[in-house]
């Protein structure tokens, strides 16, 4: 089980000396992954980044939110076909950096819809995707389709939801990838989802965030049901802390997720913190094998 920070906790730009930024404090603070959001497709260096990643000797995935303008779930087939080409370059940016997984919101625009999805908008999609994961399966990549609360998309909200729309041709190889924070909008509880998607085969990659998205411990998220399932069904995947302040700003990511409030201000500290509360968490759970 890989443990892991996403790249915004400690940088919002991804030239070299964001990249180094957001790669050495993984590792500093104990981490064996980073994450990173690859908001700027086109301008983004991987040979870069896998240079540096291989230097500090980090694992790394890659996640992604759609936009309006590359909606897998348009009607309209040309703003599907940039998406599909955006999410291809993604791909060809995830192989170079030495990664197996594309995540995050990948199979809509990641934004509040004034309305629900239209049938035809969700064959789109879903065709999208299963088109996606065979060239992601060329170059040894999984796909991980992650639940979003309602006003980040409006395709599914629950792990059930999930795993509705992965049920048909070609959708085999996708995985779904669950989000504490979102879960905690949107699920029953942290526990039942868990062992839903694993049962179904399709628990592929794990995000840790809080209620507010600040520190680890300090919000109303049931980490301690979360942490008893995934030891339950024997995850083994990534898992990946996720936190966001105005400390750290991303023009497009930070706007989108609403990050409006200081949360903290330290990225060592909290990073630091969040491997230790993480690794804590899963370690105490292993022994309840013993109960
Ligand atoms: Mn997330």
């Amino acid at each position: 089980m890989l443990i892991g920070a996403h790249a915004l906790v400690f940088t919002g730009t991804f030239d070299e000396q964001g990249l180094r930024r957001a790669i050495e404090g993984t590792k500093r603070a104990g981490f064996d992954l980073v994450e990173i959001p690859l908001m700027d497709v086109a301008g983004f260096d991987a040979d870069l980044a896998g240079r540096l990643l291989r230097d500090n000797e980090l694992a790394v995935t890659a996640s992604l939110g759609l936009t309006a303008d590359t909606d897998l779930t348009s009607e309209d087939q040309a703003v599907v076909a940039a998406g599909e080409r955006m999410l291809e370059r993604c791909l060809d940016h995830v192989a170079a950096m030495g990664g197996d997984v594309l995540c995050g919101v990948i199979y809509s625009a990641m934004q509040k819809y004034g309305a629900p999805t239209t049938e035809r908008g969700v064959a789109n999609s879903r065709a999208a995707i299963a088109r996606l994961a065979e060239k992601a399966a060329q170059r040894g990549i999984r796909l991980s389709l992650e639940v979003v609360n309602r006003y980040e998309s409006n395709v599914f909200n629950t792990g059930r939801g999930a795993l509705a729309y992965l049920d048909g041709a070609g959708l085999d190889g996708v995985s779904v990838h669950l989000d504490t924070y979102h879960m905690n909008i949107e699920e029953s509880d942290l526990f039942q989802p868990v062992h839903d998607v694993a049962a179904a085969g399709r628990l592929g990659y794990v995000h840790i965030g809080e209620s507010h998205r600040g520190y680890l411990g300090t919000g109303s998220v049931d980490f301690g049901a979360f942490f008893r399932a995934l030891h339950d069904v024997r995850y083994d995947g990534p898992v990946v802390f996720e936190s966001f302040s105005s400390a750290v700003v991303s023009a497009e990511l930070s706007n989108t997720l609403g990050i409006w409030r200081n949360l903290w201000q330290d990225s060592d500290d909290l990073a630091a913190h969040a491997n230790r509360f993480i690794r804590d968490g899963l370690h105490a759970v292993r022994t309840i094998d013993l109960h």
